[in-house]
């Protein structure tokens, strides 16, 4: 894998392309109750699991169909092909009882709340992940709807609008737009926030007297506003083209919408390649976060390596949160999950810098993913149920 300069200039000009309907789902659900189960029907807005956390959104079925299966992580539905829907639930509140309506919709609420300093980051996420520049561009009116929708809960006094060095953008109104180098990692929330606030915040905290919200979530907001639906769609790079895809769509259904064919030992990732997740298999559904899907083949040479580190220091160089990524993936390396805070883990915003420098080939994000889980659960995060995998088995619903 090389990406030469790690420019966030995409080149991007083309409308989103609606994906085709899928005739399944695989709609996540983890860390959410399940409230249908089984043979039950749906239409398209039916909500099928209740969020465990208060903020996070419930989710909803995207189309119309029947329930095959339920599981801890996803549902399964077999789509009809009918075009059903919930009535509309339009909403005229505003503080509180809006948020609440916005959660119920599928929603994470979680940055929401009345602050003075409200960023909204345009950024791309990642090289190759250009989903900002067509909602920028084309979906002003449903961006604008999302704003105003915000500022009815949070109240803020200064707006700031962040983009990429280049990106046309014009201010919303009471709205600042700032610029950033269009250079990876400087899109990646903490940095963004430093670069407005001059504040460093570790990873999924926020600055003091503000948030910050992504121009995907501005449309999540809109869409959910001008159409009284829940979220249904996430937003997604395939190639060099973005597209609106049903949640729970499988991942192999979009490689074979696009004609692409994963061969034995290539990796589809979920996201861009600095920080996607691998995708389990093909059957796997796109969540509401998925912002791309990336191909990489085998003979790109991305075999996973148990290399022991060299010392050479190289990964400290390009760490942006100034860490030691050696030292913690040692740590997580050997199971001294505990140590790995004494080098400051949760610093670590993910990039995955480290691991593309790392002379060695270590995976070092991987490492590091690993040991933050390691101690979300020493400090008593539930383990998700065990489900074995000769259960999916009987129903189709195995690996691949
Ligand atoms: S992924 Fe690696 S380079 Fe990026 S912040 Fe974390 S430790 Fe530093
Ligand atoms: S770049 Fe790789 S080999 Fe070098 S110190 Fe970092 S982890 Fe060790």
């Amino acid at each position: 894998m090389t990406i030469s300069n790690f420019s966030l200039h995409t080149g991007e000009t083309g409308p989103l392309i609606q994906a085709s309907t899928p005739d399944r789902l695989r709609v996540p659900i983890y860390g959410m109750t399940p409230i249908l189960a089984e043979g039950d029907q749906v239409l398209a807005g039916t909500r099928i699991a209740l969020s465990n956390n208060e903020d996070r959104g419930d989710m909803h079925a995207p189309l119309a169909g029947t329930i095959k299966a339920v599981y801890h992580d996803y549902m399964h539905i077999e789509v009809t092909g009918e075009e059903r829907t919930e009535p509309l639930v339009p909403c005229s509140e505003s503080g509180n009882a809006l948020r609440k309506w916005l959660r119920d919709m599928g929603i994470n609420v979680a940055r929401l709340n009345r602050t003075r300093t409200l960023i909204i980051n345009g950024v791309p996420p990642e090289p190759g992940i250009s989903i900002y520049e067509p909602l920028l561009r084309d979906y002003r009116k449903v961006l604008e709807i999302g704003l105003d929708t915000i500022q009815r809960i949070v109240e803020p006094i200064r707006i700031f609008m962040v983009v990429a060095e280049g990106n046309q953008t014009n201010a919303f109104a009471n709205c600042t737009v700032k610029h950033v180098a269009p250079i990876y990692p400087k899109g990646l929330d903490p940095l963004v926030i430093k670069t407005v606030t001059g504040q460093e915040v570790l990873p999924g905290m926020l600055p003091k007297n503000g948030t910050i919200l992504s121009v995907k979530e501005l449309y999540f907001i809109g869409r959910v506003m001008e159409s009284g639906r829940p979220v249904s769609e996430t937003v997604m790079t395939l190639g060099t083209q973005n597209h609106l895809v049903r949640i729970g769509t499988p991942v192999g259904w979009l490689t074979k919408e696009l004609g692409v064919k994963v061969q034995p030992g290539d990796r589809l990732v979920l996201g861009g390649a600095m920080r996607g997740m691998t995708a389990v298999n093909l059957e796997q559904g796109v969540d509401k976060q998925t912002n791309g899907l990336t191909l990489f083949r085998k003979e790109e040479g991305l075999e996973t390596t148990d290399n022991f580190c060299l010392g050479c220091g190289e990964c400290e160089r390009h760490c942006p949160s100034r860490l030691m990524p050696g030292m913690i993936s040692r740590c997580a390396e050997f199971k001294q999950f505990k140590r790995a805070e004494r080098f400051h883990i949760h610093s670590c915003i993910e990039c995955g810098l480290c691991g593309y420098w790392c002379t060695a080939q270590r995976p070092l994000l991987q490492y590091i993913r690993l040991a933050k889980y390691e101690l979300a659960l020493l400090a008593g995060a539930e383990l998700p149920p065990d489900v074995p995998i000769n259960e999916r088995d009987k129903k189709g619903d195995a690996p691949c």
